[in-house]
């Protein structure tokens, strides 16, 4: 017997048949003897709908950095976990399941003060865990969570992941099953095969480490929120992802053979472990060069704080070493979607940096090689550069770090680039 949390979706739960045969999943679990607690996400959609009701809201007057009053804004945000919740509830009781739908506020799920963005700061699991003993199966609405201020408050969008792992923490569960849309962590994007069946080279993964996971969800791979990856690195929460679509009866049991899936976990539990496990890539990011900057303590300093101060994301960032020691270059990336802030920012404190001009370019995407078996082989990027020298591939940029290399490369060659290495790198299927 274990203690499972098992967690749905959007589209899982986007409707009542599938409301419904979400029910059998958690009746199948229940009836092999497990404890349980589910948590639900919003039917797919829901979210966006009432995301844009608010936006469609007058605003306060005079008010200009406020677009609306956020406490109120995650009122009516949360309500889309609230009705799956109780619907998942009612379904389970239907089917002879004992289960209670839970609200944020009702566990507690406490969370710091940041509405519309907040982070989870405690988790009371008692009471779920004491009926949860009894049988009963908590049906946890996620996403949401009470702020010091005793309102509801969200985690972010996809948050309903990092609602189901903070439970699973909370709860001490054995591990925290995440049923979706798909049915695991690939090497890389199935789709950029096209659409033709069985013509993606990509592989499902058994396993990939808490780390790697946590790169190529940061990195693009949009399989989990990255947050719900950084919780479960560090409270040691096993996190399997794996298809809501299979029928819930034809697969056994956790205890039973083993369900296809991947099994995020501790490197220890990894027996043979792959120098590279996998390629991610970002598109839509964007280059920004200043040209002859000059090279003197503080620089970085005066480019980069009104960038934050402006909120830019800045990634990838690349000074050159001066010939003489007076001027330099600098290249950086940022989100296309903050380009223009960026460069507008730039631009206004040129005297305070001090630079000649700044050139940027939109159409970038990062392609990332991600391993934990980097840190003990060596040679793995050359190899990355070899291959993509053979495809005429220019490189714009690199950084590294211990289990990932970045290459920045025209958006023309995303796919290309992204194949090459995949099968540069003996990852492709057989
Ligand atoms: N329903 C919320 C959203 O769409 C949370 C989630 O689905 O994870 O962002
Ligand atoms: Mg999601």
């Amino acid at each position: 017997m274990a203690r499972l949390v098992m967690k749905f979706g959007g589209t899982s739960v986007a409707d009542l048949e599938r409301i419904h045969n979400v029910a059998r999943h958690v009746k199948r679990e229940h009836d092999a003897g497990h404890e349980v607690a589910v948590v639900v996400s919003a039917m797919s959609g829901k979210t966006n709908e009432l995301v844009n009701w608010v936006n469609e809201m007058p605003k306060v007057a005079g008010s200009n950095a406020q677009i609306y009053d956020a406490r109120e804004y995650d009122a009516i945000v949360a309500s889309g976990e609230q009705v799956t919740s109780g619907l998942l509830a009612i379904a389970l009781q239907s089917m002879g399941v004992d289960a209670r739908s839970w609200l944020g506020w009702q566990i507690p799920l406490k969370t710091n003060a940041v509405h519309g963005a907040a982070r989870i700061e405690d988790i009371d699991g008692s009471d779920i865990i004491e009926r949860m003993g009894r049988g009963q199966v908590a049906v946890v609405a996620g996403f949401q969570g009470i702020g010091p201020d005793n309102r509801i408050a969200t985690l972010g969008r996809g948050g309903s992941d990092t609602s189901a792992v903070a439970i699973a923490a909370g709860v001490k569960a054995d591990r925290c099953d995440i049923y979706t849309d798909v049915d695991g962590v690939y090497t890389t994007d199935p789709r950029l095969w096209g659409k033709t069946a069985g013509a993606s080279k990509a592989q499902r993964l058994d396993k990939i480490t808490f780390e790697e996971m946590l790169e190529m969800a940061s990195l693009g791979a949009k399989v989990l929120q990255v947050r719900s990856v950084e919780l479960a690195m560090v409270h040691g929460v096993r996190t399997f992802v794996r298809s809501s679509f299979d029928d819930p009866d034809s697969i056994d049991s956790s205890d039973g053979a083993n369900p296809p899936g991947t099994l995020i976990c501790d490197e220890d539990e990894i027996v043979e472990q792959q120098t590279v496990t996998g390629i991610a890539y970002a598109k839509d990011e964007a280059q920004i060069s200043l040209r002859r900057v000059s090279d003197k303590p503080g620089i970085a300093a005066a480019v980069f704080g009104p960038l934050a101060d402006a909120h830019v994301n800045v990634d990838m960032i690349v000074q050159n070493v001066s010939e003489d020691g007076s001027v330099t270059d600098m290249t950086f990336t940022v989100p296309s979607s903050d380009l223009e802030k960026a460069v507008s920012t730039l631009e206004a404190s040129k005297e305070s940096i001090g630079y000649e001009v700044v050139q940027s370019d939109p159409g970038m995407v990062k392609v990332s090689v991600v391993g934990i078996g980097m840190r003990s082989h060596a040679g793995v990027a050359s190899t990355a550069f070899k291959a993509l020298a053979e495809k005429g591939i220019n490189i714009r940029a690199i950084t590294t770090s211990e289990i990932k290399i970045s290459i920045l490369i025209d958006q023309d060659y995303a796919e290309l680039a992204v194949r090459t290495l995949h099968s540069v790198y003996g990852l492709d299927k057989e």
